[in-house]
């Protein structure tokens, strides 16, 4: 019997309700916490396992294991046969053997192992499909290597895409590489265009101008064909910019402004007024349509569209039909973000009169010849880095970001206006050479943090940071451009000092533009509506 006034042992309940308040206040300050700490964690609940209460829990346990064991074997097995077939494809290939003859075998031999064991029909599936890939690639190749640009036959107005070459996606980076794709795609152009649409980024028309190919253009068949400069994505420079670059520009050939595409989302884009995709799209649809009626051949005229990867060349084209389509839209031609959408040459019929070529992207080569192999190096990694910010390199052929990087922040920091922007489109309050880093690890230190790209740990991916950079400018969302050179003139004094004034184009290729846009109908076309 208990005690009267005896002391109870039990928790009073007020102190109970007590412990359990403090038990959830520290859950809830431990999601709280987790919530702001920016490293993935899975979202899946650990597997508690089997209870040991479990009666079965040993034999359960070893199914697994066996499970796990068998098909740690199934992989093996499945690695062990693709190698040996990749090795016997090699072996195949330089013995030069014919791909037909290569498959047979291959079959036989898989039909040989069949009777020698049935159990590794998972491996033989793999071997076909590994003997008929190296086929495949066999093909591939020889067909490549004739590379040439077959036409239209079937009359549907879209070509369905000739393959030029398998090497086309040729590393860019390499200027050896990019040379030969530069020879192979240009001559096969030129050779059948009658008018070459040259497509230039407002961002950087100089950038994306190459003037040994508008020497080879003026040289082709004794200066017959005719060259146009497209001056693409102009909504991503302001007004007072793209009147400077057409200025430029128009000194040297027939130029004409174009808005191909709509922005990629969240753009920073400025309003060009006339300058919209309708009216500038069917401007130069009209320049083409007139210049081949009046050419009056019993053939249609071909136009090429040649520019730097991911300037819009594809777009330029879909454009240009979507207008023929009143105005809806158009996928004649595949357009994507990343460089190398457009592997092949492709014919598109506008009308009788007229067709047009689009091509793979060409890196115009850059002259590598210094002597040792440092210097070489250097180079390289520079013609990497303007190559990725004219967007020219697709992600994977991006082997170092950084440099990259760093010629950005370089060019920006030239405009204090554009760099403040820049750091503002990241939330980076102030950027400097901070500990021991230099500004750019600095900047891609904090665009880490800012933007959860975070490795293991929490340590800031560098890498990662800088390719959502390099996203961020390829589709406008940075915003940036090169300032069009101003013409100086110099006055008669300086003249009598024997200055000399900025090298323009020569009187005969002043000639050249006034004749060519007569014949395009695009002298003084946008001089009463533009915005300037
Ligand atoms: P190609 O590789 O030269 O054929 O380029 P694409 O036609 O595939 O275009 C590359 C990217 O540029 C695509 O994401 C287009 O949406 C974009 N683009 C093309 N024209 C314009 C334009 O006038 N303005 C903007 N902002 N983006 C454009």
């Amino acid at each position: 019997m208990v005690k009267p006034f005896s002391k109870s042992k039990r928790t009073p309940v007020r102190l109970r309700h007590k412990i359990e308040k403090a038990g959830s206040a520290k859950k809830r300050k431990e999601r709280k916490l987790a919530k702001q700490n920016p490293q993935w964690r899975s979202r899946l609940k650990k597997d508690p396992g089997i209870p040991n209460l479990f009666p079965f829990k040993d034999k359960i346990l070893e199914e697994i294991e066996e499970k796990k064991r068998k098909k740690a074997e199934d992989a093996q097995r499945l690695r062990d046969a693709a190698k040996s077939k990749k090795s016997a494809g090699k072996n195949a290939e330089v013995e030069g053997e014919d791909a037909d003859e290569d498959m047979q075998d291959d079959q036989g031999d898989l039909s040989d192992e069949d009777m020698e064991d049935d159990e590794e029909d998972a491996a033989d599936s793999s071997n076909l499909m590994a003997a008929l890939l190296a086929s495949a690639q066999v093909r591939a190749a020889d067909y490549g290597s004739k590379g040439d640009l077959a036409d239209d036959d079937d009359g549907d107005g879209i070509d369905g895409g000739v393959q030029v070459s398998s090497n086309l996606s040729a590393d860019n980076r390499n200027p050896d590489s990019s040379r030969k794709a530069f020879d192979k795609v240009f001559k096969q152009v030129l050779d059948a265009a009658d008018v070459i649409l040259y497509v230039l980024d407002a961002r950087d028309p100089e950038g994306t101008r190459s003037r040994e190919v508008e020497r080879q253009v003026m040289a082709a068949q004794s200066g017959e064909k005719r060259l146009i400069l497209v001056l693409n994505k102009i909504d991503l420079v302001p007004v007072e910019v793209l009147a400077g670059w057409l200025k430029h520009l128009k000194r040297y050939f027939p130029t004409t402004p174009l808005r191909a595409s709509t922005p990629a989302s969240n753009a920073q884009t400025f309003d060009h007024k006339q300058y919209t995709i309708k009216n500038t799209s069917e401007t130069l649809l009209r320049s083409l349509k007139s210049y081949a009626a009046s050419k009056q051949l019993n053939r249609s005229i071909s136009v090429g569209v040649i520019g730097y990867p991911n300037v819009g060349k594809s777009s330029v084209i879909n454009a240009l039909t979507s207008r023929l389509n009143k105005g809806v839209q158009s996928s004649a031609c595949p357009v994507g973000s990343e460089a190398g959408v457009t592997t092949a040459l492709r014919e598109v019929k506008i009308d009788s009169k007229l067709k047009i070529l689009d091509s793979p992207g060409i890196v115009f080569p850059a002259a590598v010849n210094d002597e040792n192999q440092e210097g070489k190096q250097k180079r390289r990694s520079e013609h990497e880095a303007r190559l990725i910010l004219l967007n020219a390199l697709p992600p994977a052929q991006i082997s170092d970001p950084g440099p990259a990087i760093k010629l950005l922040l370089e060019r920006m920091s030239a405009s204090p206006a554009l760099y403040d922007k820049l750091l503002q489109h990241y939330g980076i309050v102030a950027l400097g050479p901070f500990g021991r880093g230099d500004t750019t690890t600095d900047f891609l230190v904090q665009v880490a943090r800012k933007r959860g790209r975070l490795g293991k740990g929490g340590v800031p991916n560098l890498n990662a940071a800088a390719m959502t950079v390099i996203t961020d400018w390829r589709d406008g969302r940075i915003q940036g451009w090169v300032e069009p050179p101003v013409l100086k003139i110099a006055d008669d004094a300086e003249m009598a000092n024997g200055a000399t004034t900025e090298v323009g184009p020569s009187a005969d290729q002043k000639i050249i533009v006034k004749e060519w846009a007569e014949e395009f109908k695009l002298d003084g076309l946008w001089d009463g509506t533009n915005n300037e």
